[in-house]
């Protein structure tokens, strides 16, 4: 039998082959995303991270690009666009400023999880605003005592007549206190398929946040607690069924994890070329530093290994978009590897620009602490390891 295998430019059935090359639009979307992250983020990047400034004004003209609903349906006023689109974009983004790239990139994933899985009303309510970014979105599962095991959520929901009334508290929340619209997992029943999906609206009553919490990187978003104080919320503001929530959570999940690796990539492309162009400026022992093997061979295997990451969300990407069964396997690997990889790199990119790399001037240092909480959120790189490991021993997963 023939092979059917899904190049990037689409769909070829009949004969094995694999197009590694963007199709014209994508190189589009590329190079709208690259002139628009080179002119509205890379010049302010370093002063966000410095005064810890949240762009909100720079976020929506994002917005009017499409990059607030990137993967949204265009009937929701979304772009309607793939996940590898979606790649495309924050990869770009994030070589300007993988901090707030990857805020945009779990705005998108929320504003997906309502538009997926709402009903109308709730998408006409909230999904168009949240595509122009009228209305930003924060993701909550994390709580203090369920990090990894995220299913044992404590936050409870508890039916009051047409209402919910929750207490508890979310922890880590990106965003926190600056987005408007919080979609949040929290437990209506026992055990996994307990867990339900509620939007809470800024300023709805018994709604509070801890304190803005100090981060090693990050600097461009804000993180807070998220506290139910008797936080009561119409029952219209259930997403889907109750008891789905968990599911949903976890199928944001997949598409929010290639955009993360995608923005950890985005990042370690930015510090490698920096460190390309400094090797070869800079002058030790009478020569440039790139005529030293040596740091030729660190400077290859960089550029082997992000390529091959690259590679990965690619591939993560065209199977979600296609609705592949291993598709949340092939996510967490990409998360995995991209987010590892792209931390080695910078660090790589660090070293090569000696004493210069570790000043804030040359700004990989700020790229090196912005990654490296890539390898911790959305699913720990130990947590994409166990989802892998699992489907391994069920399936008897071959390659
Ligand atoms: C800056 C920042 C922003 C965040 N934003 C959000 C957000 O917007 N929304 C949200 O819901 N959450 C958010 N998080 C939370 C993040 O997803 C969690 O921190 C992460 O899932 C890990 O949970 P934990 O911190 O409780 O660590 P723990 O679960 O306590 O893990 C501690 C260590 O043990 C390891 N470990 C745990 N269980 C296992 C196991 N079974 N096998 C092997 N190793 C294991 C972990 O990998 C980790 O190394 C954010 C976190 C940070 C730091």
């Amino acid at each position: 039998m023939l092979w059917s295998i899904y190049p990037y430019g689409g769909l070829v059935v009949g004969i094995f082959t694999v197009d590694f090359e963007l199709t014209e639009e994508q190189s589009e979307i590329q190079m709208l995303a690259r002139s628009f992250s080179s002119r509205e983020m890379a010049p302010f990047a370093a002063e966000w991270d410095d005064k810890c400034t949240f762009p909100s004004q720079m976020l929506k003209k994002a917005a009017s690009l499409g990059f607030g609903g990137i993967y949204c349906s265009e009937d929701g006023g979304g772009a309607g666009l793939g996940r590898l689109e979606a790649t495309i974009i924050f990869e770009e983004l994030a070589a300007a400023c993988p901090s707030t790239a990857a805020y945009l990139s779990i705005h998108n994933m929320a504003a997906w999880m309502v538009d997926q899985f709402g009903n109308d009303k709730q998408r006409r309510q909230w999904v168009s605003n949240l595509c122009s970014m009228e209305l930003m979105s924060s993701y909550c599962l994390t709580e203090p005592n369920a990090g990894s095991d995220a299913a044992s959520l404590q936050t409870k929901a508890r039916r009051d007549g047409s209402d919910y009334v929750i207490n508890g508290s979310k922890a880590f929340i990106s965003g926190g206190s600056v987005s408007d619209i919080y979609v949040c997992m929290v437990r209506t029943g026992e055990g996994e398929n307990g867990i339900s999906c509620l939007v809470v609206e800024k300023g709805t009553k018994g709604l509070g946040f801890g304190k803005q919490e100090k981060k090693m990187g990050w600097h461009s978003q804000p993180t807070s607690a998220v506290i139910f104080d008797d936080c009561r919320v119409p029952v219209t503001n259930l997403i889907g069924n109750e008891g789905d929530g968990f599911k949903i959570a976890m199928k944001g999940l997949d598409g929010g994890r290639l955009n993360i690796g995608a923005c950890s990539i985005g990042g370690a492309r930015t510090a490698y070329e920096a460190a390309t162009d400094h090797v070869q400026a800079r002058t030790q022992f009478g020569a440039p530093l790139a005529s030293f093997q040596a740091l030729q061979f660190k400077l290859a295997d960089m550029i082997t290994e992000l390529e091959a990451a690259r590679l990965l969300i690619r591939q993560g990407s065209l199977k979600l978009d296609l609705g592949q069964m291993d598709a949340t396997v092939y996510c967490a690997m990409a998360k995995r590897f991209a987010t590892d990889v792209a931390f080695k790199v910078c660090n790589e990119a660090l070293q090569l620009h000696g004493g210069y790399g570790y000043l804030h001037e040359y700004g990989v240092e700020r790229i090196l602490r912005d990654l490296r909480v890539h390898q911790i959120l959305e699913g720990t790189n130990e947590i994409m390891r166990v989802i892998i490991a699992r489907h391994i021993l069920r399936s008897k997963f071959n390659v």
